[in-house]
């Protein structure tokens, strides 16, 4: 078996996530969620009122986010849980509250700088899934897999929204997903520092029209036929 890096990257609630988990799992990569790193520096800053009417208060944040570490450590059901100072996060990034604030903090260059070494760092010794955003053009522009997922706005706010209900959180309607959703591909495409974009050599998989394990398999086929 080759030592791969494999960039799985596209808009969010694509699925790019359970393709990347999957994957991992069938082949021992190591799987590493990028959003959730965002997703837990948006949850500092919202604890401890960093961010006021839709702006980050980047001076201080500056200051602190060097003490901020972010980790994974793998639950009791083999799922991988999100760590802030050493605090089990995982459901409260997971929520509207972060998702509606997350996209500015990610858009601010110092915070990706630091989110790009640390995962560089994951990655050094290949090995690594990740998905996100900028995996395939800024994180790991050597990849030996790229992949750009895109589904329609409507289907993957669909999937957001069963996903919240399963999870007993019935605070957002559908209307409230899907304007997160618009609203986060805008900021995400639109950013100065490393937008979404597809990578000139990554392979695009639309996904509208898929199921969820149809799309994984999909991701494990291209594994293979690398590692033939
Ligand atoms: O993947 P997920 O939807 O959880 O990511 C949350 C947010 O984090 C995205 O909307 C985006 O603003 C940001 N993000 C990013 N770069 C990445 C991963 C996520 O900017 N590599």
């Amino acid at each position: 078996m080759k030592k791969i890096n494999v960039a799985v990257d596209g808009t969010s609630s694509s699925g790019k996530s359970c393709m990347a988990r999957t994957l991992a799992e069938y082949s021992g990569l190591t799987y590493i969620d990028s959003g959730a790193m965002y997703r837990a520096i948006t949850l500092f800053c919202l604890n401890n009122g960093l961010i006021h009417d839709g702006k980050v208060d980047e001076d201080t944040l500056s200051k602190q986010i060097n003490d901020i570490s972010i980790s994974f450590k793998k639950n009791d059901k083999g799922l991988q849980d999100t760590y802030l100072n050493d605090v089990n996060v995982e459901k409260d990034i997971r929520g509207l509250r972060v998702s509606d604030n997350v996209s500015i903090v990610a858009a601010i260059p110092f915070v990706r700088h630091a989110m790009v070494a640390q995962q560089q760092a994951m990655g050094k010794e290949r090995g690594v899934v990740m998905d996100g955003r900028d995996i395939g053009t800024t994180v790991f522009p050597d990849a030996e897999i790229k992949v750009f997922v895109t589904c329609s706005a409507h289907e993957r706010a669909m999937r957001r929204f069963r996903e919240l209900q399963a999870k007993g959180d019935t605070s957002a309607t559908f209307e409230q997903v899907l304007a997160n959703v618009q609203m986060r591909d805008k900021i995400d495409s639109t950013r100065k520092e490393s937008p979404l974009r597809k990578a000139d050599d990554a392979i695009e998989l639309d996904s509208t029209h898929l199921q969820l394990h149809e799309q994984s398999q999909w991701l494990i086929n291209l594994y293979d036929n690398y590692q033939e």
